[in-house]
């Protein structure tokens, strides 16, 4: 296995976090302007909705399957640096064996 460098790794997780958010905004800024007041021909909110549009149909219909591969790869490359945040949570009574005798 090839063993990957501390700054490939917040690379590849940079990169899906930009592919991510490319999305997101993009989804969010067309539900928002969905009914805006149109102002006809050469509309700048009309002109930013279709480029939001492309940036969907583009990295939404073929990329899902491929973000998705991205994400989980990212997560798996940086998953050291998630270790300290995810470790308190599976911290329970039980898997530090303290026992509550009262
Ligand atoms: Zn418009």
């Amino acid at each position: 296995m090839q063993d990957y460098t501390y700054r490939q790794r917040i690379t590849a997780a940079m990169i899906a976090l930009v592919v991510v958010c490319l999305l997101v905004f993009s989804s969010v800024f067309l539900a928002k302007e969905s009914g805006h007041d149109c102002s006809g021909q050469d509309c700048p909110v009309c002109a930013q909705m279709e480029a939001c549009s492309a940036v969907i149909r583009r990295l939404g219909s073929a990329a899902v399957p491929v973000l998705l591969a991205i994400l989980a790869f990212s997560f798996w490359l940086t998953a050291e640096i998630y270790r300290p945040v995810f470790t308190p949570l599976l911290l329970t009574l039980v898997s530090l064996k303290i026992r509550l005798n009262d």
